[in-house]
């Protein structure tokens, strides 16, 4: 099978799942119709609609933007069926119950088109046994695609496929899952619970039962096991919550079933005082009491012993808090094991017991190391994967940790680390060359499918090849540019900030200008791309908040002049500069990304202009350039009875700054006119500089220039800024906002309005760019602006003052 082309997907099941992933689907542009029973009363999809309906109200939002909704189509198996002739890929979604997926199954069989794909997306049943309910010709078309949730921001697939899968037609299905949906796809064998669910359940067993022999409450677990530990700030117990205990106990219980001959077997049961909360409804967050709960303001947590819920109080031991500070990962191991803290041996005793079970099962669950490490990154949040942490930590070192606890009859079971483990020489199972597959014995490298070539830098488990680092153009303390990767090839330079969370310093100004000189002469396009999570965080407050105590104010506003300047050298240059946006986006990382010839955005971007926050007003051309395309905007939508009122195009705009908003995702950012119709989104992260230098290459071949110099535009003036004032007053007088937004928000209403002029002015960029920074430096000289970027600083929070 060669492409694969998704027009449409058919989604059984709107229950928690199924409705996620139609909603993801959406966002990544791929219509869907979603299937449920028929209602018994009503409208005979009513349960699929109120399921569609539903989405808008979950957190986190499973929609990109407001309106994708509508591209999700109910639908119910008593009328609808024959529609699933339209859709390219199906993907089942039901009730965790091999009987009823079977009955399903049957059902659908006779309206398949012959050339769709099917997929459940089972936590754990065997995908084989599914495949056989569907005809004959259909069973090579059929696999599992286990989403995680919530499948919008769970990075995790599992494909997995049963021994009839035509295998080209899954290499289509996860180049489809990498680039459209943006998924890490890992492939599992059709083993129960498949990988990561196995492992990271296993993992959840032998805390609850090292938590009891270490007798440590549920708070003191989950502050050790949280952050502390590199993985999500759930933690154990709290995780467990959102999940379900219900549903905790279920897959416990399928474990128990289907794994009778596993040499934990014994462990695969549900304590009594999980049975107790089931039993009197306390199923977790769904049912607001679970290992937690929160009547009032404080938390409580139950208390294994009195079946009580007590205050939640208990946390990680200062000693213990110390040697989890250790950097070196053997020293903090050696650490943990040697001390006597109750806490500490624990932690010891939950590892080794992972990494005990992790070695003995990797030949029958999964196909290498490799996609153990990145099925609990992506799927359970974790920093680090078991594998990589263990090889961190000194491979053999560890094994005899291991050994000698089994011998002692301190680890959970008594079953052999497999020959392998301690073969001589090993140290580790990842290597530059791939990792270790304990089924084969040998060593597997990355996968060959073509799509992974998109991905210059990929996610690395530690102990494989180091990322690439191409060939430095140009350096200085803010910034680095360079070239020399396949995605670059020759002609791309793609200049990176070095600078924490990328914000914008002198360095950084100086080094942009000259990278600008750079690519221009010697490279075909530019890309701002970094190497960290975030695009950037915005101009550097610290340096700022400095010269405002030493009152510089010239300063300041040489500096910000500079800031405009650089702005305008990002739009200007002769060559195409493309904004490559992950992450965060902020302020003046904004701005820049504004004024950037493209940008491309990877969908899971917070953008946003957010500078009220700090007591202040975009100041590097963001206020000038919301007001030009305002009035471009309200231009191009002349009607019948004339121009459009510019204000329309202003009051929105000035809404989404004044409360200094940042939109939830890159299609988020296009409704608030942030990114414009030109802009790119994409999907999976990883392949952004990869689209981000051939969007360069294509403005470049296309004969770039830059845009004109804009000619004088329309501002609303001093009627715009009194209507907006109006509403300012509105809202301090009725104690909604403070006295000093009152005086950000008017500052803001007079850049965006362009000043106190008549309202249909023609002011030039200049003017604006005058105007804002003149602003921008009087509100610095006020003290509640400067108190807010002092508690910003040194909190990371907003200040309301
Ligand atoms: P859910 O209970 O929220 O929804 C189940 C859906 O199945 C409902 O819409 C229900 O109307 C429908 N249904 C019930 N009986 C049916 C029948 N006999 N025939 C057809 N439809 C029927 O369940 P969920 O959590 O969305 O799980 C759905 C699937 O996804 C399961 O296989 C589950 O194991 C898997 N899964 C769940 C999660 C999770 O965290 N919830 C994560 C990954 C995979």
């Amino acid at each position: 099978m060669g492409k694969l082309i998704v027009r449409k997907v058919g989604v059984l099941g709107a229950g928690v799942m199924g409705a996620q992933i139609a909603a993801h689907l959406v966002n990544v542009r791929v219509p869907v119709i979603l299937f449920d029973l028929p209602a018994r009363e009503g409208p005979p999809s009513g349960i699929a609609r109120r399921a569609i309906d539903g989405l808008s109200r979950l957190s986190p939002p499973p929609l990109a933007a407001p309106g994708l909704a509508s591209y999700i189509e109910a639908a119910n198996y008593e009328e609808d069926l024959g529609r699933l002739a339209e859709c390219d890929l199906v993907i089942e979604a039901i009730a965790e119950r091999m009987d009823w997926k079977l009955d399903l199954y049957r059902r659908i069989g006779p309206h398949l088109r012959a050339d769709s794909i099917i997929a459940s997306n089972t936590s754990g049943l065997s995908i084989a046994t599914i495949g056989d309910a569907l005809p004959e010709a259909m069973r090579s078309r059929f696999c599992g695609v286990h989403f995680f949730n919530p499948p919008r921001y769970m990075t995790l697939v599992e494909l997995i496929p049963t021994p009839r899968t035509d295998a080209s037609l899954l290499d289509a299905l996860e180049t489809f899952l990498v680039t459209t949906v943006g998924k890490g796809v890992v492939r599992a064998r059709d083993t129960p619970n498949f990988i990561a669910n196995r492992y990271g359940i296993f993992s959840m067993i032998a805390t609850m039962e090292n938590a009891e022999r270490f007798g440590l409450g549920f708070d003191v677990v989950d502050d050790l096991t949280g952050t502390r530990l590199a993985r999500a700030k759930s933690a154990t117990f709290r995780t467990a919550d959102v999940v379900g205990l219900d549903t905790m106990a279920h897959v416990i219980r399928t474990m128990a079933e289907t794994l009778p001959s596993d040499p934990w077997h014994r462990y695969f049961r549900s304590p009594d005082w999980l049975q107790g909360l089931i039993e009197r409804g306390a199923l977790g967050q769904k049912t607001r009491a679970g290992i937690f709960s929160k009547p009032g303001k404080e938390i409580l947590v139950l208390d294994r012993a009195s079946g009580q819920y007590v205050a939640s109080t208990g946390a990680a031991s200062d000693a213990v808090k110390a040697i989890l500070k250790i950097s070196s990962a053997a020293d903090r191991f050696a650490a943990l094991r040697a001390s006597d803290d109750p806490q500490a041996r624990f932690l010891w005793a939950i590892q080794r017991d992972l990494f005990h079970y992790c070695a003995v099962h990797l030949a029958s669950v999964a196909d290498n190391a490799r996609d153990v490490d990145l099925a609990l990154r992506w799927g359970f949040g974790w920093s680090a994967g078991p594998f990589e942490t263990w090889q961190a930590a000194g491979w053999q070192q560890i094994a005899r940790w291991i050994n000698e606890d089994i011998a002692a009859g301190v680890a959970m079971s008594d079953a052999p680390l497999p020959a392998w483990v301690t073969e001589p020489g090993r140290t580790g199972v990842h290597t530059e060359a791939g990792s270790f597959s304990a089924l084969t014995g040998s060593v597997v490298a990355r996968s060959p499918l073509p799509v992974y070539r998109r991905q210059a830098f990929p996610p690395l488990v530690s102990g494989e090849q180091a990322a690439p680092r191409g060939e430095t153009v140009f350096e200085n303390a803010g910034v680095r540019l360079w070239t020399g990767i396949e995605a670059t090839g020759g002609d791309i330079a793609v200049l990176s900030f070095r600078t924490k969370m990328n914000i914008v310093d002198a360095t950084v100004l100086e080094g942009i200008a000259q990278a600008r000189a750079l690519a221009e002469s010697d490279f075909r396009g530019m890309v701002i791309w970094q190497t960290g999570d975030h695009f950037s965080l915005g101009a550097d407050l610290g340096s700022i908040s400095a010269l405002v105590e030493a009152g510089k104010f010239d300063d300041i506003d040489a500096m910000i002049a500079r800031f405009q300047q650089t702005s305008l050298l990002l739009r200007d240059a002769q060559v195409p500069v493309v904004a490559a946006l992950r992450g965060m986006a902020l302020g003046g990382g904004c701005e820049f990304a504004l004024h950037a010839s493209r940008i491309v955005a990877a969908l899971e971007t917070g953008i946003g202009l957010v500078e009220t926050g700090v007591g202040l007003i975009p100041g590097g051309g963001g206020c000038k350039e919301l007001a030009l395309r305002a009035a471009g905007e309200a231009a191009a939508t002349r009607s019948a009875s004339g121009a459009a009122w510019l204000f329309d195009f202003i009051r929105p705009r000035f809404e989404s700054v004044a409360l200094a908003t940042t939109a939830k995702s890159a299609e988020d950012a296009r409704s608030l006119g942030l990114l414009r119709a030109a802009d790119v989104v994409i999907t999976n992260p990883h392949e952004l500089l990869h689209v981000a230098c051939n969007v360069a290459r294509g403005l470049a071949d296309s004969g770039w220039r830059p845009p004109l110099p804009p000619q004088p535009f329309a501002v609303m003036g001093a009627n715009g800024i009194a209507t907006l004032q109006a509403h300012l007053v509105n809202l301090r007088d009725g104690g909604l906002i403070s006295a000093h937004d009152h005086t950000v928000g008017l500052a803001l209403a007079q850049a965006l309005c362009g000043g106190p002029v008549p309202e249909g002015s023609l002011v030039d960029e200049r003017w604006m760019l005058d105007l804002e920074r003149r602003l921008f430096v009087d509100l610095l000289r006020n003290p509640l602006t400067l108190a807010r970027i002092k508690h910003t600083l040194a909190t990371g929070k907003p200040l309301r003052n």
